[in-house]
């Protein structure tokens, strides 16, 4: 007789409840697992359709919590069918004795949490109540079926089929006239099995999809290979990729490399025959609409190359939306079976199904008889079977309930007002976006690992803060803005269901950098987490990630060149090496005319360089302050910031040199920003822009001589100002903010490094004249409008704040553009970072604002 009272209650018994069946027992927990299927399997005992295979290699898309499995299964294929995956699962499931663990034919229907037994009361369609400490939803992410919202479904008096829902005996189309509904995965992998069969087949689509070859055949051997040489190493490399496959991450930018070239690199990716290949050419092919393109262009390419009647291939061709923002599909012959004389393709958008009737389809002007219907409408993906459950957490309130506008969770594993529920590959985690298997194993291992602390610490409950489920909220937002997904109507951002809220889903920051916040979390004592036990509760409030996901790709990618600190190289080594690394920068827009010249500085000619938007004139003039510490850096070094506002604010940029540090110390830079100024003023006109409207920009320690210029324009009987731009400035080297040990390393700009700066720039006892530290003038009263960035990440951004603030005190207009999750040089990445352009976005209108 099965106990009614466990540890854990585990819903499902795909891979992911099998799997967490085996690690709690082997811990010691007691345990039942429900499951609705007659079967272990999950996705794999329901999806049966002629054609069903997995999608990612059996290389990668198998367990590796049992080693003894890789010597005692071997796959019979790159891309095993169903039946090979259902008979692996249950293969799995005698080995360990999982069968006798788990309740088959068995629903579960509700779940509410008892405040004060803090405990799950969990009903099942037998009539049992089972109640439990911690409840796991392993309910899969694609096992809900969607109902198609046709009208007339219900008339149909013919045999109907659902992918999903497969009957188990297989079905026998043969002479028949078959419909399919639908071009999603299922429908691409049974479409050519079903055509081989039917008299006559009609293929309804509404949208086309992206489909690769399978190019299936054994296992590739370099990768069994690598496996057999050293299969630690390899599932490492999976765990901390992106995707859970370890494919190395492109360098190559499909914007960068001539059509040609870039075809050539498809290709090759084309023929390996993997899922994640293609997409996976090139490093810009996730965040560029353009780049994406090369892609997409090359995919139609192939389409066009197969299906013999243009007008089918255009109809096949997706088009109005970024390659891999809908799943992408993997075939055996699809796109060839449209070239079979009984296969025929009706495109729902010039000829909508009327209504399904009782002997077949109405659709445009035509009406149709079937022998069969198969709807392959897709799931209710990510959520749908966990608001199937009637989940009640703390006050009543329901899981349904709280999701109505979005699922809320922290890490996509557990939710506010829910103690001690937890999701496998919940929203909010990298789940459908990865292969799974990496992805089931990595949840499994960190609940079982939490309720091992827990035991050990005699805690009952975990339930994640609000300011940590916020902070992820966030943080996955701040991931898919950066990417092309939100612009596509597809099952990641539930649109494919009537109703269902348009986020993204799944969490797009990759498996790896996902791995590492979760194992952080854990490291840093439940980081935003409350436990409570045995009459004690500590709550260790916190946000995990605030840092822009880009920005903090590229720190890691920086961290791991080793490159030497700049301030252990001599000032011309330095202004050498910013030179070569600015060499590969993208450039930044086109603008209308670039001018290079020469102005009279405080001690002699310094050069600038002018850029006019492609509008007539005359413009506004803006003269900007490159940035550097005063030592590195030129009127060139930020040419694509330069163009950016140049042309997104449409004025013109004078961007001017200045003597720089230690051979020109303080004052030097700073007379020179201010000479170039006043030569920038009288000669505005001639140079094609308005004298009437003028403003500083500068980033950096250009923003500091941007700053002490306005100032000195003030004190000095003009030029007048419209207002001032100051990107992360630096304007008081008299003393150390918090910032500055908060961001002392690791952000590229640290401490070490600003001191630097600072001792060749000028001696401490000149630190506090305002002519270097313009947060310390005298007044700050009748300076022009300011608009101040400051990075959260900055060592400077105290200062910065200080500034903006005492700015503000002393009646000067400011708009203060605080750049969340941000450094010191991020922001002004031009086409490096996406996260930065909305924070560009602003001051380019702000600079704007100041003219009007
Ligand atoms: C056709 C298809 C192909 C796929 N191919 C791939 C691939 O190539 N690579 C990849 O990474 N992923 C693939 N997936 C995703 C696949 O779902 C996962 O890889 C994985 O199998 C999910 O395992 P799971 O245990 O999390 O969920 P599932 O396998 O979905 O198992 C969940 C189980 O929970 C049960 N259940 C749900 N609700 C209840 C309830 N209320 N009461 C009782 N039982 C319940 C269900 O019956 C089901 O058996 C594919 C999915 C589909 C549909």
């Amino acid at each position: 007789m099965a106990k009614s009272d466990v540890d854990v209650v585990v819903v499902g018994a795909g891979f992911a409840g099998m799997y967490l069946l085996h690690e709690l027992r082997e811990n010691g927990f007691t345990s039942r697992v429900l499951e609705s299927g007659k079967d272990v399997g999950g996705t794999w005992y329901w999806n049966r359709y002629p054609g069903a295979r997995c999608d990612i290699a059996t290389t990668d898309y198998q367990y590796t919590w049992d080693p003894e499995l890789h010597e005692q299964w071997t796959w019979s294929e790159k891309h095993a069918a169903q039946p090979e995956i259902l008979e692996y699962a249950q293969f799995v499931a005698k080995k360990h004795d999982l069968y006798s663990g788990i309740d088959f034919e068995v629903k579960v229907e509700s779940a509410e949490w008892d405040e004060v037994a803090k405990r799950w009361h969990v009903r099942t369609s037998t009539g049992e109540t089972i109640t439990c400490r911690h409840y796991v939803m392993a309910t899969g992410c694609l096992s809900v079926p969607k109902d198609p919202d046709i009208a007339g479904t219900d008339r149909y008096r013919g045999p109907v089929y659902v992918t999903g829902r497969w009957p188990h005996e297989g079905v026998d189309f043969t002479g028949q006239r078959v419909a399919v509904i639908g071009t999603g995965s299922s429908a691409i992998q049974s479409i050519p099995h079903i055509a081989e069969q039917a008299k006559e087949l009609v293929i309804f689509q509404r949208t086309p999809n992206f489909s690769v070859p399978t190019l299936n055949g054994p296992q590739p051997a370099d990768r069994v290979a690598r496996l057999k040489a050293d299969r630690a190493t390899y599932e490492d490399e999976a765990r901390l990729s992106y995707s859970g496959v370890p494919i190395p991450p492109s360098t190559v930018s499909a914007l960068a490399t001539p059509r040609d070239e870039a075809n050539a690199l498809l290709e090759q990716s084309w023929q390996r025959g993997e899922l994640l290949s293609v997409g996976a050419t090139f490093m810009d092919a996730g965040t560029s609409r353009d780049a994406n393109e090369v892609v997409a262009e090359f995919v139609r390419s192939k389409v066009r190359s197969v299906v013999k009647d243009p007008e089918t291939a255009e109809l096949l061709s997706p088009r109005g939306y970024p390659y891999g923002t809908k799943r992408p599909c993997m075939d055996t012959n699809y796109y060839q079976t449209f070239n079979l004389p009984h296969v025929r393709l009706v495109d729902l958008n010039t000829k909508p199904i009327r209504s399904i009737t009782e002997t077949g389809i109405d659709f445009g002007d035509e009406s149709k008889e079937f022998d069969s219907i198969v709807y392959a409408t897709g799931f209710d993906a990510m959520t749908g079977a966990i608001v199937a459950v009637d989940i009640t957490g703390k006050d009543g309130l329901t899981l349904k309930q709280k999701w109505e506008n979005g699922p809320l969770t922290y890490l996509g594993l557990t939710s506010v007002g829910f103690p001690n529920l937890y999701m496998i590959t919940g929203p909010g985690s990298p789940s459908v976006l990865s292969n799974m298997m990496v992805s089931i194993e990595q949840h499994v291992e960190w609940i079982r690992d939490t309720l091992i602390d827990m035991r050990a610490k005699g805690l009952d409950t975990i339930e994640p803060t609000a300011m940590a489920e916020e902070g992820w909220r966030q943080h996955c937002a701040d991931c898919a803005d950066i990417t092309l997904f939100q612009d596509t109507n597809s099952w990641y951002m539930g649109a494919n269901v009537p109703g269902k809220p348009r986020v993204l889903f799944p969490y797009i920051g990759g498996v790896g950098r996902y791995r590492r916040i979760c194992d952080e979390v854990r490291e840093r004592d439940y980081l935003g987490f409350e436990l409570a036990g045995s009459g004690k509760s500590s709550t260790n409030d916190g946000l995990v990630r605030e840092i822009q996901p880009d920005v903090e790709m590229l720190l890691d990618a920086m961290a791991m060149l080793n490159l030497p600190p700049i301030e252990s190289m001599s000032p011309p080594d330095a202004r050498m090496f910013m030179e070569m690394s600015s060499a590969v920068r993208p450039p930044g827009p086109e603008v209308g005319e670039i001018i290079d010249g020469m102005l009279p500085g405080a001690d002699g000619p310094i050069e600038y360089r002018l850029y006019r938007p492609p509008t007539p004139g005359p413009h506004p003039v803006v003269v900007y302050y490159h940035g550097g510490g005063w030592v590195i850096g030129s009127h060139t070094s930020d040419d694509p910031l330069c163009r950016e506002l140049c042309v997104k604010s449409n004025v013109v940029i004078v961007s001017v040199n200045y003597r720089h540090a230690p051979e020109h110390r303080f004052p030097a830079a700073a007379d020179d920003s201010f000479a170039a100024l006043q030569w920038v003023a009288a000669n505005a006109a001639s140079l094609g822009g308005d004298p009437t409207r003028l403003a500083v920009a500068g980033w950096s320690a250009g923003g500091n001589v941007a700053a002490v210029a306005a100032q000195l324009a003030r004190d000095n009987g003009g030029p007048s100002l419209k207002g001032q731009l100051l990107l992360t400035p630096a304007v008081d080297g008299s003393k150390e903010y918090s910032s500055m040990r908060e961001n002392a390393e690791g952000y590229v700009l640290t401490k070490s490094l600003m001191d630097w700066f600072w001792d060749h720039y000028a001696d401490p006892s000149d630190r506090s004249h305002p002519k270097a530290s313009p947060l310390l003038a005298e007044s700050l009263a009748n300076l022009p409008p300011a608009v101040i960035v400051t990075g959260q990440y900055d060592p400077l951004r105290d200062e910065g704040d200080a500034y903006a603030a005492a700015l503000k005190a002393a009646g000067v207009p400011v708009q203060h553009i605080q750049a969340r999750g941000h450094t010191h040089t991020s922001v002004g990445m031009v086409d490096v970072l996406p996260s930065g352009r909305p924070v560009r976005d602003q001051m380019a209108a702000a600079l704007r604002g100041f003219f009007v």
